[in-house]
């Protein structure tokens, strides 16, 4: 939609071919139903949010920023606020409100809208794109912009086939994989804990050869299958980035603000005021109640034991727990819950200054389908954003 407006602006005549029976069906669903569309952050912040080939990024962000998709978006009627984390969302809170409002730009714009219909093939003539093929039959174009996704949510449209398509015109793909996706780990007290969730928690995660590939702090939730929330999500695209597939180990802080030494101190009060108690007993001030028998067996504690009787060696074993509570994380939740496509078109093989292909003149390529990823806050969007806008002026 953001490539058909600008290339409309920009005096060419636009088709916009989609398959679904409306548009913007991926955006519907984003940030909850609310479509945290951008991030109100300096353009080093968007770049460090970029997980996957950032410098491809720097000429399609500087053409079209932040701050340019929130002046469009306003001046088209659809007004913004800041949340938490500067991300951007419609005051409505309602994402359909930007789908209406691109969807209102596109019709003024006289972007002829063709819905459930879909791009099956493209047609080269001597290098240079001529043709869609859209159901079968041929639109002849003197330019094709393609922006249909990954493979993440295929219910929404983005299936990955227009990668086939591509990689039979000579293009190629790196390793595609979920992100910004759920993971699943193979403890089974976790799936007991399922709706438990943690905030103000540090989690580390180690890939192969122990070597720490994550570490931050956030929020997480316990799930059926393993762990979920943005911390994990955050998480999950450096899992997938450096250690896909394989089994490693991931440690929850659960007190990250408190230092060895002042956790002992905590736990000595807590003890003193639960004098007579059992330790099972006395841990409800410094932890949520489902967790305590968990951590009191993985730190190898009597539960029943009393309180004035734990030794020092024993509190050490809780604390080592607390600190660094080990989960074996086996995978993730795979495409179906990712929220985004990590892989994707070869950069290499596109112009960062334009998007168009390098292999195949008049052809543009722009979003999720690149070999870009980011973050949660906004910055997957305004991929998609600025991407389409330079393919679209381009
Ligand atoms: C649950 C969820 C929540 C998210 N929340 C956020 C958020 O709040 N903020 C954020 O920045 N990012 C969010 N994202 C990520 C963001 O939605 C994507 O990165 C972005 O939509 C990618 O845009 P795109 O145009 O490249 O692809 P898409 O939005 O996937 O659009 C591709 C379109 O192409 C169409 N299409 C595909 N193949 C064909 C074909 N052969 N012929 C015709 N049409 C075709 C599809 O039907 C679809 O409409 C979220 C993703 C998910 C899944």
């Amino acid at each position: 939609m953001m490539a058909a407006i600008s290339a409309s602006e920009a005096g060419w005549n636009v088709t916009l071919i989609e398959k679904n029976e409306k548009l913007g069906k991926k955006l519907f669903i984003t940030g909850k139903g609310r479509c945290n569309v951008t991030n109100d952050c300096e353009a080093s912040v968007f770049f460090d949010n970029v997980v996957s080939n950032p410098k491809f990024m720097y000429s399609a962000y500087y053409s079209f920023d932040n701050n340019m998709v929130m002046d469009m978006l306003e001046s088209l009627g659809c007004r913004l606020k800041v949340e938490r984390g500067n991300r951007v969302f419609p005051v409505s809170d309602h994402s359909s409100d930007i789908i209406r409002t691109l969807e209102n730009k596109l019709k003024s714009e006289h972007v002829k809208v063709l819905l459930n219909k879909t791009l099956n093939d493209i047609v080269v003539r001597e290098g240079k794109v001529t043709g869609a093929v859209v159901d079968g039959k041929t639109l002849e174009c003197d330019r094709l912009i393609l922006a249909t996704g990954g493979k993440s949510y295929p219910q929404t449209g983005s299936d990955g086939k227009v990668f086939d398509i591509l990689k039979s015109l000579g293009h190629s793909l790196t390793f595609v994989k979920p992100a910004l996706v759920p993971l699943t780990v193979k403890d089974e007290w976790v799936y007991n804990l399922q709706g438990l969730a943690l905030k103000n928690v540090a989690f580390t995660l180690e890939g192969p050869k122990q070597k720490t590939i994550f570490s931050d702090q956030g929020e997480m939730l316990f799930t059926h299958f393993g762990i979920s929330g943005p911390l994990i999500l955050s998480a999950s695209s450096l899992y997938s980035k450096k250690a896909f597939g394989q089994e490693c180990m991931g440690y929850i802080d659960l007190k990250p603000a408190l230092t060895p030494e002042m956790l002992d101190k905590r736990l000595l009060r807590d003890f003193e005021s639960n004098n007579n108690k059992a330790l099972k007993n006395s841990l409800d001030a410094l932890l949520p109640k489902a967790l305590i028998p968990v951590v009191i067996e993985l730190s190898g504690n009597d539960p029943f034991k009393q309180v004035n009787l734990v030794t020092s060696a024993e509190r050490e074993r809780l604390r080592g727990i607390l600190k660094k509570l080990p989960l074996h994380i086996t995978g993730t939740r795979g495409f179906s819950e990712a929220i985004i496509t990590q892989g994707g078109i070869n950069v290499k093989e596109v112009d960062p200054s334009t998007m168009g292909s390098k292999l195949i003149e008049g052809l543009y390529l722009t979003g999720e389908m690149l070999d870009l990823d980011a973050y949660t806050g906004g910055f997957n969007l305004q991929i998609a954003w600025s991407t389409g806008h330079l393919a679209g002026i381009s």
